[in-house]
């Protein structure tokens, strides 16, 4: 493992690292930060989470002229979450050098961006649409960009982006140095490769790589009827910090979350038919630790860069292996550990096989909690609590009335109370989710398309998706009769401060 300060960094950049608490290399960057000083073009492969921001951004920020004003670097994303995220990242990472970095995408007023682009950006990071969009209203010039990214390639091929990416390669001084990222190499990818960079090295991280270490990944063999106690259950016992929960569908979040909500979990879904500002406000209620289970469609969360999640729930076992490993890729990052369940029907069990034999690691089987079980796990969760409380709280304000309540009543029985408030019964109620079909028994076979069938994270689709019954598009939100039925609905400011108060 290399440290930061061993690339050759400039001190200031090393010190801006050293702020954001990364202690070591991850092994893209490892490959990738001397490839990029040496200024030679790269193909970098390796899952989301791998740290390839950084991999990127440190050597381009090294390279920037801070007395030069034009816009020097260019990073191109598929999606405005992700440019977004990687500006916020890049704006860190070069925080001491005091690097201007602006993101650009659509659905943003764009006087506000031009407004922006005047104040000379050194790096621009943009969704392709905007970008050629300033490119034609001549508001972003290309012509002294040494170093261009296109982050998630093969994410911007499945959104059909690649003419557009083909236009803005051509605004680009031909002499300059291109980087190009993606998670798989389909034919058209391979292409751009040959065709607009000179040369390029290429890195691979394999998946088996990233996932081995600290994930701890597990399955249920589940019918798809019993599958949505059984995630009851199992979030009562574990008690997740953060969880993720992935379905296959659209229809399958929407079902999920409001099921979820209902048994009082504090649940909210997000996928691709949802409107822009409603995925970021989700998102950032994730982050900020408001909603303890994210359900998420595969391209929904693909990409995205939420750290902390400690636990991830397949409620429905990907199509491909890929997926698999990017959904699990969402736990276990940066050194925290994390944990991952996939839900298998019986039929389906030559789907964990093929999974298996990608990630080269077992899946240790896993019982479906009991109810006692749930019960235990919660009646836990509430003692520990109970405890924090005695133990680090100042309690002198309610000392006179508690000894009141001492004087009529038995110690145990009000210690009882407090955990019948405290802790949450498994919640039965009843609750509608669609089934859906197990995958069809044999693997394979699917039939034509490009990119060799990895175009599956489009999310959505596949599985017998039909938007009959789906009665509650934006509906979320609009069952907060629910939210009473908590027990004790506040949550507790600070992050971990308590794992969950319901
Ligand atoms: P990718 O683009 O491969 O999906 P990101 O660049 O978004 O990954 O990084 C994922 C997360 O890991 C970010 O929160 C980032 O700050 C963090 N990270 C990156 N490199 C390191 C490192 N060397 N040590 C610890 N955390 C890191
Ligand atoms: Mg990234």
């Amino acid at each position: 493992m290399t440290k930061f300060s061993e690339f050759g960094l400039d001190e200031k950049i090393v010190k801006s690292v050293e702020r954001m608490g990364f202690e070591e290399a991850t092994p893209i960057q490892e490959k990738t930060i001397p490839i990029g000083l040496a200024g030679k073009d790269l193909i970098g492969q390796a899952q989301t989470g791998t740290g390839k921001t950084a991999a990127f951004g440190l050597p381009m920020i090294q390279k920037i002229d801070q007395k030069n004003g034009d816009v020097q670097a260019l990073i191109i994303a598929p999606t405005r979450e992700l440019a977004i995220q990687v500006s916020e990242e890049l704006y860190k990472l070069s925080y001491d050098k005091h690097v201007r970095v602006l993101a650009v995408y659509g659905g943003s007023d764009i006087s506000r961006q031009i407004r922006s682009l005047k104040k000379k950006p050194q790096i621009v990071v943009g969704t392709p649409g905007r970008i050629l969009d300033h490119i034609n209203r001549r508001t972003l010039k290309l012509d002294n960009v040494q170093t261009l990214v296109l982050d998630e390639a093969d994410e911007m091929l499945n959104m059909g982006f690649i003419d557009d990416i083909e236009s803005i390669l051509k605004e680009v001084p031909s002499e300059r140095q291109t980087l190009l990222f993606s998670a798989t190499m389909p034919d058209p990818i391979r292409r751009i490769g040959e065709r607009f960079m000179h040369d390029p090295e290429m890195v691979r991280i394999k998946a088996k790589e990233m996932t081995a270490l600290l994930i701890e990944q597990f399955f249920i063999k589940v019918h798809e009827k019993e599958k949505f106690d059984v995630l009851s259950r199992l979030l009562d016992v574990q008690s997740p910090e953060l969880a993720i929960v992935f379905g296959r569908t659209k229809r399958r979040v929407d079902e999920l979350s409001r099921a979820l909500d209902m048994r009082g979990y504090v649940a909210e879904g997000i996928h691709g038919d949802l409107t822009q500002a409603k995925r970021m406000s989700v998102l950032r209620k994730f982050k900020e630790g408001k909603i303890d289970v994210l359900v998420a469609t595969d391209v929904a969360a693909r990409g995205l860069d939420i750290s902390g999640v400690t636990h991830v729930y397949n409620y429905d076992i990907p199509q491909d292996p890929e997926s698999y490993v990017h959904r699990i890729g969402r736990t276990g990052r940066a050194g925290k550990e994390g944990m991952a369940i996939t839900f298998v029907q019986p039929r389906e069990m030559g789907y964990l096989r093929t999974v298996e034999q990608t990630t080269k690691k077992r899946m240790q089987p896993l019982k479906p909690p009991t109810w006692d079980e749930a019960f235990a796990g919660q009646l836990r969760i509430a003692t520990e609590k109970i405890t924090e409380i005695v133990t680090e709280e100042n309690l002198a304000d309610y000392k006179a009335v508690a000894s009141e309540l001492l004087e009529k009543y038995d110690a145990t029985d009000i210690a009882a109370a407090m955990l019948k408030m405290l802790a949450k019964e498994p919640d039965q109620t009843p609750v509608h989710i669609t089934e859906e079909r197990p995958l069809p028994s044999r693997y394979g076979g699917k039939g034509g398309g490009n990119g060799k069938g990895k175009g599956n994270y489009r999310g959505g689709g596949k599985g017998g998706y039909r938007d009959r019954n789906n009665s509650g598009k934006g509906r979320r939100g609009s069952n907060s009769g629910s939210r009473d039925r908590r027990p004790n609905g506040e949550r507790s400011g600070g992050k971990g401060n308590y794992k969950k108060s319901k």
